[in-house]
């Protein structure tokens, strides 16, 4: 099964043109990623460094992106380089393909150097059709997409936390650490490592919000959802679409 997922990822990361990215290192946030990128990637990781750097960089302390606002450094880049570069997730292959921008995607800050895909370019249609073959890897596996917690990928340290962190069990959340468990061996962090992003209370907002819906007042409803959208940085762009719709929905839109 992990054999599999693996090899899936690794042929669609194949299938992607080359990007003349000039290895700044400037994009380089803790990467969105699916559940069967995070395990290639850790995977990987656990490959290519010492053991020792793998559990210092994985036990750092996150520091926050400079210049992508709500987004951390990813804790692989050393200097301008990747210390884990054929492990990369998707979101760092593609990234500087001069079609991403079209795809529309909010709050994204896009590489500034003016770069072009190397070999066969690519367009969003393309893009968009690749991330959908992406996220069809993780549903075969559990139940992505449903309400409502809406799981397609979450950021290097929100994987970490659902690893580790016990105490997030709400919905799917159990099938999560029970698949990540099953395909990556994180044993040699067990007790060391502390969560660090805030996603068991965000995710425990969301279960509220859940159980309330057509019950509270819509000021209280309010209340949470830009809580849930504001309040925790360190989890990325988990559920910032979904709490923006249904702040929409209340007449709040952005
Ligand atoms: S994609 Fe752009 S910003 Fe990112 S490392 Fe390459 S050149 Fe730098
Ligand atoms: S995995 Fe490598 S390429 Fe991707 S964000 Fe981290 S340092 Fe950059």
């Amino acid at each position: 099964m992990a054999h599999d997922m693996l090899r899936r990822i690794e042929d669609l990361y194949r299938e992607l043109p080359g990007v003349a990215c000039e290895g700044c290192g400037e994009c380089c946030v803790s990467p969105a990623c699916t559940l069967a990128e995070f395990v290639y990637l850790m995977k990987g990781a656990g490959e290519q460094l010492p053991a020792g750097i793998f559990r210092e960089r994985v036990l750092s302390t996150p520091e926050e992106h400079p210049s992508y606002e709500n987004n951390l450094k990813c804790f692989f880049l050393t200097g301008n380089s990747c210390c884990v570069h054929s492990a990369r997730t998707g979101a760092c292959r593609l990234f500087g393909l001069p079609a991403l921008r079209e795809l529309g995607i909010r709050d994204m800050v896009y590489c500034a150097r003016g770069i072009k895909a190397t070999g066969d370019n690519v367009d969003a249609a393309w893009i968009r059709e690749w991330l959908e073959r992406l996220v069809q890897v993780d549903a075969a596996l559990y139940a992505y997409g449903e309400e409502p917690y809406f799981v397609t990928g979450f950021n290097v340290h929100c994987w970490l936390d659902i690893y580790f962190d016990e105490s997030i069990d709400a919905g799917v959340f159990s099938d999560l650490r029970r698949l990540l468990r099953d395909h990556l061996d994180l044993g040699f962090l067990e007790g060391t490592y502390v969560p660090q992003t805030g996603l068991k209370e965000k995710v425990d907002k969301i279960s509220v919000l859940s159980a309330m819906q057509g019950m509270a007042d819509p000021e209280t409803i309010t209340r949470l959802l830009v809580s849930i959208r504001d309040d925790y940085p360190r989890t990325g762009t988990y559920y910032v679409q979904e709490a923006l719709a249904l702040l929409a929905a209340l007449g709040n839109g952005p």
